[in-house]
């Protein structure tokens, strides 16, 4: 049947007849009919990717696109004068993530099912996911985020397994979520408790945490601020944990699997520590169908790998041992038997799993029993083998390995991108779609005036599809002319937004003493902080401040702007990341595993202004000094300062001009008057006495290398010859090859 016929068969009606909604449901039928066609089959050795996010973003628009009907659909729609990307609209986004990890695990999904590998995701149904961001008096206000209501994108299955825990034992269910990639389709299995009751929860942190039964599946994240919050965040690792592995034994039992052989058929992917319990878990339940304690660790330990995320010594996670035997008494036998034998082999107190406060290191269990342990961009992982993990990596240097992270070419181009995935078509054929690295080709055109001139006009009109967006969405009107610095990301101190906030103060001022920029600047926030951690919430209620006090100054408006996406997700990423100019990748050095925000906005040509970190390094490695604005200290210089303890703030406050007129800013009578004091003098006595992510050593190079990146943008062709090198040079960062080097290294399917 064709395309059409099938739509309007699906939609019980002719496609001009149709509102977005009956056309949206329609589409979601068409999808699954013709998923269906393309079944995959099931292999010997199967990936389980588990992870406690998986920010998927809206799936419609990318499963057309995997299906390869996207252009033709468009087609139809438009012919009834209908448009897609309105349909699109409709899509609530799924709230099942937090941030760049939770994003990571969504374009491995997507890659894993679109180079043809057989492989799952494993995690949990939140119903009311991360919290939805609502700004009220210029602050954030977390509310909770209902999205699985309409056109449920979920299939309920009869899969449900029994969870103990000391107090009860709770029942699971098992939904899932269609991943269907260019070859094939897989499965991201996620875990809901039966018993759960949305109705227990006003909002994302007024509900009674110790109600397990009902709350377990309602957050992601829930508020561990105190003991009842931490404690739920251990039910649902366990309970994620257990269900996981019930799910893995009885699934390879299916294909064929013994309790001996079992390595044979699955390969665990642990995203961060988050999943770790699996490890125990599994072991657990080997035992349990007769296999020796020996054997079972054994098998375990060629099953799974782990994968850091962090350096952060507060985001590593540690459980009391008395916290795990009061929920789960029977995983710390188990974490117990495993911290003796590593005692036994190892005097070194640093490379115990349970330490002499009785707190379980959950890193350090994933590394002597697992079989790999993977850094996320080059740096990272060389901080990891040096310095972080060096006590680890001499006794196991061989299951280190980096794998640099990458991103969806397929949501992140052709998805959030058209015109430019279109104009690059034109240039170099599509065959770069089998193989990201040939976007080299583009290189070719650096001397082409008109491809550099239609480059700059794909990004204006990008621009002004965002205004757009953005005068529909928070009623501000921006000027599509001026020059789009985006800082886009989980507000924490260490990614630095609060340097970005000075700049602006600083322009501010000179804007007011008569001093203006050649061409006006917006600068674009998205962030969310977490609803416990007070200086980030600080940084945005500076953030909105600003916005509000600038706005509102008719003069000095025509010149410079904040604008903060209100709630920022993947939907606002993109539409904010086709229209960047500039990407903010500002991080202090060492902190920053990767980044994958900065690999999206490179592919959608900004360009970077960043510090020598993460996966920042590796850009600058492959697009040249020239395509690039770096600036900032080394991370070994960094490091060597947080070791020596000598970092003085107030020193820079007190001689650096810039630093302390942006400073004074934040507690002066407009910003009393505008915004909670309270706020603002701890945010501005943070910054002057502790600032403990560097703002201020960084802060000189960051401001003359931002004024020479802004000088340059008036060069139009020459910006436009850089933007073609990021985009040429952005093809090692598709996750396409990432997958593929863990698969080589780690998965071997
Ligand atoms: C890519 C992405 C991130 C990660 O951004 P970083 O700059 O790497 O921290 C976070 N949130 C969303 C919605 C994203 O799409």
């Amino acid at each position: 049947m064709n395309l059409s016929k099938r739509l309007e068969k699906n939609c019980g009606k002719l496609i001009f007849d149709c509102t977005d909604e009956e056309l949206f449901s329609g589409i979601l039928k068409t999808v699954n009919e013709l998923k269906e066609e393309k079944k995959c089959e099931e292999k010997k050795r199967k990936l389980y990717y588990i992870s406690a996010e998986f920010l998927i973003g809206k799936l419609l628009e990318c499963n057309l696109i995997n299906l390869g009907i996207y252009d033709e659909l468009k087609k139809i729609l438009s012919d009834n004068g209908k448009d897609l990307s309105k349909i699109t609209e409709v899509e609530n986004e799924p709230s099942l993530g937090n941030g760049g990890l939770g994003r990571l695990a969504a374009c491995f999904m997507d890659s894993v099912a679109s180079t043809g590998l057989f492989g799952d995701g494993v995690g949990l149904l939140y119903h009311f996911g991360l919290f939805r961001q609502v700004f009220k008096g210029n602050k954030q206000h977390e509310e909770k985020n209902p999205w699985m209501d309409k056109n449920s994108i979920l299939t309920k299955t009869d899969i449900t397994y029994k969870t103990e825990f000391k107090d009860t034992t709770l029942t699971s269910r098992l939904y899932t979520i269609d991943v269907i990639g260019r070859k094939r389709t897989n499965k991201l299995n996620l875990f809901d408790v039966e018993t759960v009751d949305e109705s227990i929860a006003e909002d994302a942190t007024d509900f009674d945490k110790t109600d397990i039964k009902k709350n377990l599946t309602l957050f992601l994240y829930p508020d561990d601020s105190d003991e009842a919050g931490k404690r739920l965040r251990l039910y649902q690792e366990y309970f994620m944990a257990s269900n996981a592995a019930q799910l893995i034994l009885e699934e390879s039992r299916r294909r064929g699997a013994t309790p001996e052989n079992l390595a044979e058929y699955a390969v665990i992917q642990i995203n961060d520590t988050h999943p770790s319990f699996i490890i125990p878990e599994l072991i657990r339940l080997l035992c349990e169908s007769g296999v020796s304690m020996d054997n079972a660790i054994e098998t375990v330990r060629k099953m799974c790998a782990y994968t850091n995320h962090t350096i952060l010594s507060e985001a590593l996670e540690k459980w009391h041992s008395d916290t795990i035997t009061a929920i789960v008494p029977q995983i710390m036998d188990i974490i117990k038997e495993l911290d003796k034998r590593v005692r036994a082999e190892y005097q070194d107190e640093s490379l115990h799993i349970i330490d002499t406060n009785s707190l379980v290191h959950m890193a350090r269990m994933d590394i002597h029993y697992g079989f790999s342990v993977n850094g996320v961009a080059s740096l990272h992982t060389r901080i990891l083998k040096e310095t972080e993990l060096n006590n680890f990596y001499q006794i196991y240097p061989e299951k280190f390995n980096n794998k640099t992270n990458g991103i969806s070419f397929r949501r992140w181009l052709e998805a959030s991108n058209p015109r430019l995935d279109e104009f690059i078509v034109s240039l170099i054929g599509d065959k770069f779609k089998n193989d990201y690295t040939r976007l080299k080709d583009l290189e070719k055109f650096s001397n082409d005036k008109e491809v550099l001139q239609k480059l700059l006009e794909i990004k204006s009109a990008n621009k002004v599809g965002l205004c757009g967006y953005i005068n529909e969405k928070q009623n501000r009107n921006i000027n599509p002319d001026s020059v789009f610095d985006v800082q886009i990301k989980r507000l924490h101190e260490y990614k630095r937004q609060q340097m970005n906030a000075l700049y602006i103060i600083n322009k501010y001022l000179d804007i007011k003493r008569g001093i203006l920029p050649k061409r006006p600047i917006t600068a674009i926030f998205g962030a969310k902080a977490a609803p416990a951690y007070t200086i980030a919430k600080d940084i945005i209620h500076l953030l909105l401040c600003l916005e509000d006090i600038i706005s509102h100054d008719e003069h000095a408006s025509e010149y410079i702007n904040i604008f903060v996406a209100e709630n920022y997700n993947v939907s606002w990423a993109e539409k904010i990341i086709p229209a960047a100019d500039i990407s903010e990748q500002i991080s202090l050095a060492s902190k920053e595993a990767s980044g994958t925000g900065n690999m999206k906005l490179m592919l959608n040509g900004a360009l970077t202004l960043g510090t020598h970190d993460g996966a920042n390094v590796e850009i600058h490695s492959l697009v040249g000094d020239d395509n690039i604005y770096t600036f900032g200290d080394s991370s070994d210089l960094v490091i060597s300062r947080y070791k020596k303890g000598s970092y003085k703030p107030s020193e820079y406050y007190e001689k650096d001009k810039r630093i302390n007129e942006a400073v004074e800013y934040i507690t002066c009578n407009k910003m009393m008057e505008t915004g909670d004091k309270e706020s603002l003098k701890r945010l501005q006595n943070e910054l002057i006495n502790k600032d403990y992510f560097m703002t201020f050593p960084d802060f000189a190079d960051y401001s003359t290398t931002k004024d020479r990146m802004i000088s340059d943008y008036e060069n139009r062709l020459e910006w436009a010859e850089k933007m073609l090198f990021n985009i040429a040079n952005a093809g090692y960062f598709s996750s396409d090859r990432t997958v593929a080097e863990y698969n080589k290294d780690i998965w071997k399917i």
